[in-house]
């Protein structure tokens, strides 16, 4: 039966038992990396202890069980993800490769002069830059659409932006740098009245709530297994058949082939034409594991936890003063991004480490919506279903005291 109770669920994190800096650890940097349940870093350990072997060489026991871990870690994300058929799930290196994958490949075919690509203006640069680099070469342009000073997107913009020469609609599901949750759904239907294909970058949504690809109807989701409790290293591309079908391979090599000569080559069949050379195996075995782990914790619970977290560290941080909020769409993942009246991110960073607290601090890869802010980044602390009343009140004391340092 799944279950929630954050004092049992730590123990399993064993990574989170340590002190920094003389304090027990507050980790609140989940937004860049969640940190790795037991059960994940043992299913990578006894993979290398008991199964390494290459994938689909077939030829003894060893290959052939690590085939069958690698395979059904590929059945279990498509099922997560509600995908129709595990040949829709592509491995990469996580949503970077994901969506430079899509970009490449789908963009090479698709894109010619005049053609438009739609993407917020708070993505992450891994869902801006591999769009201008690929509109550059065909000649196609990469816009923003609004965000309001919220930080939510701007409807009505973006459905003034749409027309048919809008080819590609690329928008994160969650903001890395506010934690505004984007209504994708509207997104999507929008998007494909005028005939464009929709990717969402799940980076940030993905170890918050179930997802359901087929019901999504996006054409694309990118996600990578570090930021829900998996191993760095490992991602995962969903495609629709249709899509990935026709579109050509991103990188050639070992695996991706049917038949080579050098009159000609032909190409394996899905999922296996976007794999070229030997796969992070280990990576998909970690990533099985990380599953597994979310699918054994009442989800809702989880979130209905983080949600919590959040509404005491913004209640506590306004009671405080001298802090500002920056991005306060009504729909938020519990990511507190903040600045501080008198001190630079990085300064307030410094002072939190010092006291055992890890945030990060900057512009999260997202300096376009810094820019549209007007500031040069900001402290974010990023809460996951580990984290706890103790760790907030702790995030806060350590804010009074950045405060009082350097006020
Ligand atoms: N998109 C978003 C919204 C992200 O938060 C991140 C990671 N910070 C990425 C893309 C890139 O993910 P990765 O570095 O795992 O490829």
């Amino acid at each position: 039966m799944n279950h929630f109770d954050v004092g049992e669920l730590r123990s399993q994190f064993p990574i989170l038992q340590q002190r920094v800096n003389g304090q027990p650890l507050v980790y609140l940097d989940n937004a860049a990396t969640t940190q790795k349940p037991d059960s994940v870093i043992d299913a990578i350990a006894n993979y290398y202890r008991n199964d390494n072997a290459n994938v689909h060489r077939g030829a003894h026991a060893l290959s052939d069980r690590a085939t069958e871990v690698f395979e059904s870690a590929r059945q279990k994300v498509a099922e997560f993800i509600s995908a129709s058929s595990k040949d829709e799930v592509l491995w990469t290196r996580g949503t970077t490769e994901s969506i430079n994958l899509v970009a490449s490949s789908w963009g090479g075919q698709n894109l010619s002069a005049g053609d438009r690509i739609l993407v917020s203006a708070m993505e992450h640069h891994a869902n801006i830059v591999p769009w201008q680099m690929v509109a550059e070469k065909h000649g196609a342009r990469v816009e923003p659409i609004p965000v309001d000073a919220d930080g939510s997107i701007n409807m009505a913009a973006f459905v003034s932006l749409l027309d048919e020469r809008v080819k590609m609609v690329a928008v994160g599901h969650v903001s890395n740098a506010l934690g505004s949750i984007n209504p994708v759904s509207e997104i999507i239907s929008l998007a494909h009245g005028v005939g464009a294909r929709v990717l969402i970058d799940a980076a940030q949504s993905i170890a918050h709530w179930p997802v359901n690809v087929a019901e999504l109807n996006c054409d694309f989701y990118a996600f990578s297994a570090h930021k829900m409790f998996g191993p760095t290293g490992m991602g995962v591309l969903y495609g629709k058949r249709e899509c990935l079908e026709s579109m050509p391979p991103y990188q050639g090599g070992g695996e991706m082939i049917e038949t080579v000569s050098f009159a000609g080559t032909t190409f394996n069949k899905l999922p296996y034409k976007f794999e070229a050379g030997t796969p992070n195996i280990a990576g998909a075995v970690g990533l099985a594991a990380a599953v597994e782990f979310l699918q054994g914790i009442d989800r809702t619970a989880a979130d209905q936890h983080e949600t919590q977290l959040l509404a005491r560290a913004e209640q506590e941080l306004d009671a405080l003063g001298g802090y500002q909020i920056v991005g306060k769409a009504s729909q938020r993942v519990a990511v507190l991004s903040f600045i501080g009246d008198f001190a630079h991110p990085q300064d307030i960073g410094m002072i939190l480490d010092k006291q055992g607290v890890a945030v990060r601090t900057g512009n999260h890869c997202a300096q376009p919506i810094m820019d549209q802010f007007g500031i040069p980044g900001t402290v974010r602390a990023s809460f996951s279903l580990y984290n706890t009343v103790e760790d907030v009140d702790r995030l806060i004391a350590g804010l009074a005291k950045a405060k009082m340092f350097l006020a």
